[in-house]
């Protein structure tokens, strides 16, 4: 049965156009299943009706020209119920309409079963016999399941189908919504620029060649107009990206080098294949080997090469045929689409055209999306619905807030888009100029905005001018963009770099949180369940050596200073805080004695943990007798309490910070460190949302650690509304059943105070 089934998907699969395919599933079921008639109803929710698309057995005149409204009929009555209907006489229910067109007189028997994705019901399929009986068990199961994998392929096809404008698409609406994972947020209206189209090396047909000399010389030429290329790409982003960043430029330097690719494809072209066939054979290979991990970091990485190789076959066409295969260029506002959005293509977009990024692979983590945010363009990554040809052209509207992408959409919902972008914009001027305003309420309370930090170019911009210091400095972010653990020297002079810039503020600096989903690509950890795995300080404590360098860098790049506190990330229990301190000293110790050799001064660090595992919600006054401070790593929190994979597009709407639960976990945090004397920070998400930032400060929380981007709008929220209305809306909140009815009460609180065009922004 189940082989059955997965033929018939794969058939349905390989015909472009749903009609047909839907005709070819009609009469396969009915063949296989051995009934008299298999029909297929889509729904159209502009009309309420079922419409009749295929049918093996039914009078095939009546397809398109049947519709069943939506509470008519046995097919309405198993929309509505969202479950199967087996009936041994269709005639005798009280539900039973006839509709002439179908021919259906001699059918009994009736099993039906509604076609849902993601809770939306999408359309109903149908058995039918001459004979009166009840379907088995079987029957119904094997109609069930072929249901659930119609419905995927209906979406797939109805994408495909409103990109051609075909006007088969059940609602017969031509604009498409499709989700991806938020990468970086922002709006952006422009059209589709896929550059896919150019030179790929995937597609290159591999040739033998004779003057392998002259073969030699032309793959060296090609890399060396490379290298001059991505030097120029490189320095064309200098300002726009952040220092950790270039290291993806390093890594194609790396490549570049005769030692690394090179070697293997002249051994390539010494065996008869011409450079470009070469390059190809060394480069896929290298690249399946990556693609193959199961570490995404890795993954990411044949992205780059791929990449990098495409650019040297350019420069051997080129050479080899004298052919122009320069990027097309973007003339007009574009979303850039592609499988995989690189580093360089990034680089090389016109910057003025560059409204948003969509890769149809890839999460908020590869290296994209790290750079899109850096750039401060709207990003949404993993659209997997969907292809850059497709999109190629269309007009799109991208929200980079939530992952949602519209594609050709409807004058008005294009209107209310580009309203938003424009208030958006022009809220940025108001909120920019008054940055530096105090952040203080309208009733005198303080708040101490912090910033969340790990690409060194936000601390430098942002923590000067701001000055309240580093609440989250994330150290595994240049851990994660080099090609093996960096010494203790190259971390005395990153975090030196880090503590200089803010000599008068704390900035607090948290080990090494690796594992989950912050792979290292020279630490590859294979778990079934990397984030309830080998994690944060689980990880380090394991490897003491790690651990020790880290923190005597730290302490080494304190010298002479007075700011550094060290935050232990994932602390499930207080072993681990006593266990990490006891190093913590002996570092401090061995420190210390060279400090005191050169007469410098070395001040103890504060030490903190995060709070993010829900089991030290039990434990905070065991916890505050060992440590000087908390922070509330929000994010990973309301992943755990909730049992939410952050990263799982699928359950994506299930992670929610304004959960009502994880408001109340906040709540009791604040409160219990207030009763243990212990000063908390919030530095997950929710800290930089308006929303968010008046609900914690209701709470009681009065340093909040955000992200550079939002730290201004924070400031200007903050200004804007006052403390004793924050206690009241957080009142509301926690009473709230559902995180969308906390949602509405933020809104109309920001409404009434004149702020709702933060709403969108992250609330
Ligand atoms: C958090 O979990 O809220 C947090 C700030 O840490 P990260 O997002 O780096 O896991
Ligand atoms: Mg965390």
């Amino acid at each position: 049965m189940l082989t059955t089934l997965k033929r018939i998907v794969q058939e349905m699969s390989q015909i472009p156009a749903l009609e047909q395919a839907l005709f070819r599933v009609a009469s396969r079921v009915k063949q296989v299943m051995q009934v008299d008639s298999c029909s297929i109803y889509l729904a159209d929710y502009e009309h309420q009706e079922f419409i009749l698309k295929a049918t093996d057995g039914l009078h095939p005149g009546a397809v398109d020209q049947v519709r069943i409204g939506f509470s008519e009929g046995l097919i309405g009555l198993v929309g509505q119920r969202e479950e199967p209907l087996n009936i041994q006489n269709a005639h005798e229910h009280p539900r039973f309409k006839h509709y002439p067109e179908v021919h259906e007189e001699n059918y009994k028997a009736f099993l039906g079963t509604p076609i849902i994705h993601q809770r939306n019901v999408l359309g109903v399929i149908t058995m039918q016999q001459a004979k009166m009986r009840f379907f088995s068990e079987d029957e119904e199961a094997f109609l069930v399941t072929l249901a659930a994998q119609l419905a995927l392929e209906i979406t797939n096809a109805e994408i495909r189908g409103a990109l051609s404008n075909n006007d088969i698409v059940p609602s017969g609406v031509r604009q498409k919504k499709v989700m991806g994972i938020a990468g970086s947020p922002g709006l952006a209206i422009g059209h589709g620029f896929s550059t896919d189209s150019t030179v790929d090396l995937r597609r290159l047909v591999v040739k033998r060649a004779d003057d392998l000399q002259r073969e030699v010389q032309i793959y060296r030429k090609a890399v060396e107009i490379t290298r001059k290329q991505v030097d120029e790409l490189s320095g064309s982003l200098e300002e726009s990206i952040p220092e950790d960043v270039k290291a993806i430029f390093q890594l194609y330097h790396h490549l570049l080098d005769a030692n690394s690719l090179g070697r293997e494809v002249e051994a390539k072209i010494q065996e008869k294949w011409c450079a470009g066939s070469s390059l190809k054979m060394v480069v896929e290979d290298y690249a399946a080997r990556f693609a193959n991990m199961d570490d995404p970091y890795m993954q990411e990485r044949a992205i780059d090469i791929i990449d990098l190789s495409n650019r040297i076959l350019v420069n051997i066409l080129q050479l080899t045929r004298g052919e122009d295969h320069a990027l097309p260029n973007a003339t007009r506002d574009s979303i850039l689409v592609a499988e995989e959005v690189s580093a360089t293509m990034l680089a090389e977009f016109p910057r003025e055209y560059l409204k948003g990024i969509i890769s149809i692979r890839g999460s908020n983590n590869s290296h994209a999306a790290i750079l899109a945010r850096a750039m401060g363009v709207p990003a949404v990554m993993g659209c997997q619905n969907v292809s850059p040809s497709l999109l190629e052209n269309k007009e799109i509207l991208l929200d980079g807030y939530s992952g949602e992408v519209l594609i050709s959409p409807d004058k008005s919902i294009r209107q209310s888009f580009a309203q938003l972008i424009e208030e958006e914009d022009l809220l940025s001027e108001r909120i920019d100029a008054e940055a530096d305003k105090a952040c203080e309420t309208q009733d005198g309370c303080r708040m101490s905005l912090l910033i969340n930090a790990g690409l060194s170019v936000e601390i430098e911009t942002v923590a000067r001018s701001q000055g309240n210091g580093i609440g989250l400095y994330r150290t595994e972010i240049p851990f994660m963009l080099r090609e093996s653990f960096p010494s203790e020297k190259e971390q005395i002079k990153l975090y030196s770099e880090v503590l200089h810039c803010v000599p008068e503020q704390q900035v607090t600096m948290r080990t090494l949180d690796v594992g989950g989903d912050k792979p290292l690509p020279y630490f590859p950890i294979n778990e079934e369940n990397p984030f309830l795995g080998w994690r944060g300080v689980r990880l380090t404590l394991d490897h003491p050596e790690i651990f020790l360098v880290q923190i005597r860098a730290m302490l080494k790049a304190s010298l002479g200073l007075k700011n550094l506190q060290i935050m232990l990330p994932m602390i499930s229990s207080v072993n681990e805080v006593q266990e990490a301190t006891r190093l913590i000293d002996q570092a401090f110790f061995e420190v210390r004695e060279e400090a005191n050799e050169t007469g410098q001064l070395l001040v103890k660090p504060k030490i903190g943990v995060m709070l993010e595992v829900p089991s030290v919600l039990y434990q905070l006054p065991q916890l505050a007798k060992h440590v000087d401070f908390f922070s509330v790593g929000s994010n990973d929190l309301t992943q755990y309490l909730l049992a939410v994979d952050r990263n799982n597009t699928r359950v994506a709407g299930l992670y929610n910070s304004y959960h009502p639960a994880v408001l109340s976990a906040l709540y009791d945090i604040v409160r219990q460190a207030d009763a243990n004397n212990i000063p908390v920070t919030v530095c997950g998400e929710i800290a930089g949302e308006p929303g968010g930032a008046i609900l914690l400060m209701g709470m009681g929380y009065r340093r909040l650690s955000m992200n550079a981007h939002n730290l201004r709008k924070i400031n200007w929220v903050v200004r804007n509304v006052n403390l004793q209305e924050s206690k009241n809306l957080l009142s509301c909140a926690l009473t709230a059943h559902t995180h969308q009815d906390v949602y509405a009460h933020i809104n109309d609180y920001l409404e009434q105070k004149g702020l709702g065009g933060l709403i969108r922004a992250g609330s």
